[in-house]
């Protein structure tokens, strides 16, 4: 079994996946536990696909029965980007949103290893990334790949930056061990989030989070965590940024779909208010940006252009923002570029 597990890990390299860990197919009661008070508490805001069925979230046997193993990846996604703009006013996107849509890329690559896996060594698998039903950061560390850092995400030897996927296999593996490490007294993350997301050590309420906010949040955002969205037009990096075991990047371990941008990190808030929905679609074809789609993106200009950090008073600007309302179609991007507007006349 030591020989399809190397074997394995070698061709899941092969196909651009990071470092790879094996765990048993369920996680021990704690995680249930942590999963429970965090969906009690709605920290899982509308995300609603998060509360059903949370016991499958811990045990992979819920969804494959033959479930030997959880066979858990990475793919590092870190690189070298300017933390400042290269023009005032300009707004940052998330490093996990430059390449591909990690998604669909890693989607194919997992049915490939799983054709090679089940055409070489026989049984029974099935692939996950991100929106499968399991708790993919806990199997990580049970599949000893890292620890879970105060920010909630996992710290690998190259980073938090890694998106992560998961193979549920009949085959029974050699398990690996989770490693021995912490954040010790270290609390700069929990306190740099602008929003205050991070409640305690590992615990996210996504109704704060500007990843989620930006992202997946639909309509408008509460007034009062508006003002602290600004740089980001969409995810955020804060508390990923300030962590030390970010330090170093080693861009050598990234996906070339990654590594080769297709977004710029900063970007000009006129450039998506001139921009029409065909111009947007062909721009971002493949790239998480049109989760969000235009008119959120728009949304969230809108919010950062009257923030705290941005809304300085320029009539001209003002001229122009009020002929977007006249223009804009959409009712929250209108409402949102009327706040904006009232913030930098009022300046509340
Ligand atoms: Fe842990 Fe500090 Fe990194 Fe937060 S910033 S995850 S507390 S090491």
């Amino acid at each position: 079994m030591n020989e399809i597990k190397q074997a394995l890990l070698g061709k899941a390299r092969e196909l651009g996946f990071g470092r790879g860990g094996v765990s048993l197919p369920i996680l021990d009661n704690s995680n249930a536990r942590a999963l429970e008070e965090w969906l009690s508490k709605g920290y899982h805001a509308e995300m609603a696909w998060m509360a059903r069925e949370p016991q499958r979230r811990v045990d992979a046997t819920l969804s494959l029965p033959s479930c030997k193993r959880v066979v858990v990846f990475t793919l590092p996604y870190n690189q070298v980007v300017s933390e400042t703009p290269p023009q005032v006013g300009m707004l940052r996107v998330s490093r996990y949103l430059l390449g591909r849509d990690y998604h669909r890329l890693a989607e194919k690559q997992g049915k490939k290893l799983v054709r090679w896996l089940r055409e070489t060594y026989g049984g029974t698998h099935r692939f996950y990334v991100d929106a499968g039903p399991l708790l993919e950061r806990a199997f990580a560390v049970q599949a000893g790949l890292g620890f879970l850092g105060k920010h909630g995400n996992l710290i690998t030897p190259d980073g938090s930056f890694v998106f992560l996927a998961s193979l549920l296999t009949s085959l029974e593996l050699p398990l690996d061990t989770p490693v021995e490490k912490s954040c010790g007294s270290c609390r700069l993350c929990l306190d740099a989030c602008p929003t205050g997301a991070l409640k305690a050590p590992r615990v996210v309420d996504s109704r704060r989070c500007i990843s989620y906010l930006t992202i997946e949040h639909k309509g408008s955002v509460d007034e009062a965590l508006r003002p602290k969205l600004a740089p980001w037009l969409a995810g955020c990096d804060r508390c990923q940024e300030v962590c030390p075991y970010n330090r170093k990047v080693n861009e050598q371990t990234i996906h070339p779909d990654f590594a080769t941008r297709r977004v710029e990190s900063w970007f000009s808030w006129e450039t998506l208010f001139s921009m029409n929905e065909t111009q947007f679609k062909e721009a971002f074809q493949g790239n998480g940006l049109s989760r969000p789609g235009l008119n959120g993106l728009r949304r969230n200009a809108a919010y950062c252009i009257g923030s705290d950090k941005m809304r300085h008073r320029d009539e001209k600007r003002v001229v122009k923002l009020k002929e977007m309302i006249h223009n804009e179609e959409d009712a929250v991007v209108r409402e949102a570029l009327s706040w904006a507007v009232k913030r930098i006349l009022n300046g509340t």
